[in-house]
């Protein structure tokens, strides 16, 4: 405790120190006005709220220099109370809740803001409470769906003149791996057509939010401003307009939300509203990235602490979620971002390292608000168990908090496709990693409300992962695309980008090839890619046209074999289709004796080849090459 008063002190000392420079050397303003409200306020956040909304008692943060030397009353409005005001511990924030009442119209709400000791002197806060709007919104993600994951700062170029913004602090640097290299929104709004005709129906963004970072700014998960798009991005408006745009060709979108931390150059960080509004240690203290320390039933509160209240990395403070204010700010800007923009899911970054209780509260609050919102979680970690440990009503919970997370990252079936096709066959091994990791579905509620992938912003890419072997890449594909749960594919897959995540993960968040005015090269289209790219390419995209057409394969039932001489044999079906696929992993070539499968094979005599459309007998065998899949409709 005392060294969390000791840091709280020097960081209310290094404020005290900016706003005083600033205000002698400018004149009036410290360096973090952003928001244009008159009469010095610096922050209204949320900028507005709604009328209608299940959440309708919201808590407005305010922030101005000696803001607390202020009464707040409310003006004239209609089915709003003012419920309370709460005072920071810095004396520069107030927080005020508006009661809204289910029958109150749109209107501008007064907050009278009168200062305690000058008779007369105060200013008006003029709040919108605005109507709902009936776009579509918060209509969440199906088997059907398949997500396109994009870091936004390196995909297109759309607008050369936001590429360096004046007064931020990382600049352009296109040939540093680390630095900014000019992607943006309107980048990604001009590829959309690629994107549909490619066949995904859902865009999972990197954080699109400010990243006022000094360095490193590029991947978005340092966050300076919740409410902000980051200007070398696009805009607000910008950011709405291409939900939009997704939404007019029947896409949706995916936010990265973070809710565990910010970027050290927030401007909380300046001006702490409350003493435990971060988690403080005596000195940096990194969390151990063991979120097994909240299911161990041997584990030390030491430990757990360690875990859920250590800083991520030293730039990127961890938030205090237990602190009821910053949940609520924390909430309310989730609802905000989806009532504004029109977002279709959550995708929640680093979902075990905040307080679970309150990840709990959020999931609730947010599914109470959007009943078909669809949360996913990344849970990075080893085992089904402490994987599905944090899902939705798991039947083997024992933690003292429920978890409310619909869905997963599903780290582990990704970790198996991966040995599937890089080791040597075994009684546990290779693809039998695969049927075993399968086997554990019973863990979770639904598991087809998991997101499967083979890569992602953090991790190898997959065609470096299979030693870039074009059979092995498609065996991959093929079981991304049949199996259970939601398929995310990573940007450039398509094009068999390659790169591996260490030493720098500059290597696989690569620039897509003719994303950028000049580019030598334009590999969004045929002319602009390689014979063995166009092969990658056609073969991805008829597996997903063929997917979205084929309801059997995405929703129907999944039966699966005990994988036999590195051959996994299952079926997708149900009463209008059945889909056979075989996936062998082996290094040779293997023929497949079909009894084993009467089944699911009785009453039907051919199969068509979804990929080739050549028709096949079934026979007693089928013949499958090495490291080759097979994805089958069964024919009468
Ligand atoms: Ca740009």
């Amino acid at each position: 405790m005392k060294g969390k008063t000791a840091l709280w002190a020097w960081r209310a000392a290094g404020w005290m120190v900016l706003w005083l420079c600033g205000a002698f050397a400018a004149g009036a303003q410290p360096a973090f006005n952003k928001v244009p409200v008159t009469s010095g306020i610096h922050r209204v956040e949320p900028p507005n709220w709604w009328v209608g909304m299940r959440h309708s008692r919201v808590e407005i943060l305010l922030h101005r220099p000696g803001l607390q030397a202020f009464e707040v009353r409310l003006g004239r409005a209609r089915g709003v109370v003012l419920e309370r005001v709460v005072r920071g511990d810095s004396p520069n924030y107030l927080f005020v809740t508006l009661n809204i009442s289910p029958k109150a119209p749109p209107q501008t709400v007064p907050l009278l803001l009168t200062h305690r000791d000058s008779a007369g002197v105060g200013f008006t806060v003029a709040f919108p409470l605005l109507a709902r709007e009936a776009a579509p919104k918060a209509q969440g993600l199906t088997p059907r769906d398949v997500i396109y994951l994009i870091m936004p700062d390196r995909f297109a170029n759309g607008d050369p003149s936001n590429d360096n913004v004046p007064g931020m602090l990382d600049t352009l640097a296109r040939d540093s791996l680390l630095g900014r290299h000019g992607g943006d929104l309107k980048g990604i709004l001009d590829h959309l057509d690629y994107l549909k005709d490619l066949g995904v129906t859902a865009l999972w963004l990197n954080p699109e939010l400010e990243n006022d970072q000094a360095e490193a700014s590029y991947h978005g998960y340092a966050i300076t401003d919740l409410y902000h798009i980051d200007r070398r991005l696009g805009s607000n408006e910008l950011y709405r307009q291409l939900v939009q745009a997704c939404h007019q060709r029947g896409m949706k979108i995916v936010r990265d939300v973070v809710p565990n931390h910010i970027g050290n150059h927030h401007y909380w960080m300046r001006d702490l509203p409350m003493r435990d509004w971060v988690n403080t240690w005596p000195t940096m203290t990194q969390t151990s990235y063991r979120a097994t320390t909240l299911l161990d039933p041997y584990a030390s509160e030491h430990d757990r602490k360690r875990f859920n209240d250590g800083w991520f990395v030293p730039s990127m403070p961890d938030l205090n979620q237990r602190n009821p204010h910053l949940a609520n700010y924390l909430i309310q800007q989730a609802i905000w971002w989806v009532e504004y923009a029109g977002i279709d899911a959550f995708r929640i970054d680093t979902y075990t390292y905040p307080d679970q209780a309150f990840m709990s509260r959020f999931c609730r609050a947010l599914r109470a608000e959007y009943p078909m919102l669809s949360l996913f979680g990344e849970i990075w970690e080893h085992g089904v168990i402490p994987q599905g440990f944090f899902a939705d009503n798991q039947p083997m919970h024992r933690a003292n908090f429920d978890a409310d997370l619909p869905g997963v990252l599903d780290f582990q079936l990704c970790f198996a496709i991966h040995e599937a096709l890089t080791r040597e066959q075994g009684w546990t091994e290779g693809i039998s990693r695969l049927y075993y990791t399968m086997v554990k579905d019973y863990f979770y509620e639904d598991p087809m409300r998991n997101v499967v992938f083979l890569d992602n912003h953090d991790m190898t890419r997959f065609f470096s992962i299979v030693g870039e072997d074009l059979n092995r890449w498609k065996c991959g594909i093929a079981w991304l695309l049949t199996t259970r749960g939601i398929p995310q594919v990573y940007y450039g897959t398509e094009i068999l980008s390659t790169g591996f995540e260490a030493p720098s993960h500059g290597n696989i968040r690569k620039d897509f090839p003719g994303g950028w005015p000049g580019d030598p090269v334009n590999k969004f289209t045929a002319e602009g890619r390689t014979p063995l790219e166009n092969e990658a390419f056609q073969y991805l995209r008829t597996l997903l046209h063929y997917r979205y057409r084929t309801p059997s394969l995405y929703a129907g039932r999944l039966m699966q074999f005990v994988p036999e001489r590195g051959v996994y044999v299952y079926f997708r079906y149900d009463e209008a289709k059945t889909i056979m696929v075989v996936l062998n992993t082996a290094s040779e070539a293997r023929t497949v004796e079909l009894g084993r499968f009467a089944e699911r094979l009785q009453g039907f005599q051919r199969a068509q080849d979804v990929i080739s459309r050549q028709v096949l007998p079934l026979d007693k065998s089928l013949t499958v090459g090495a490291y080759t899949p097979l994805v089958l409709e069964l024919m009468p």
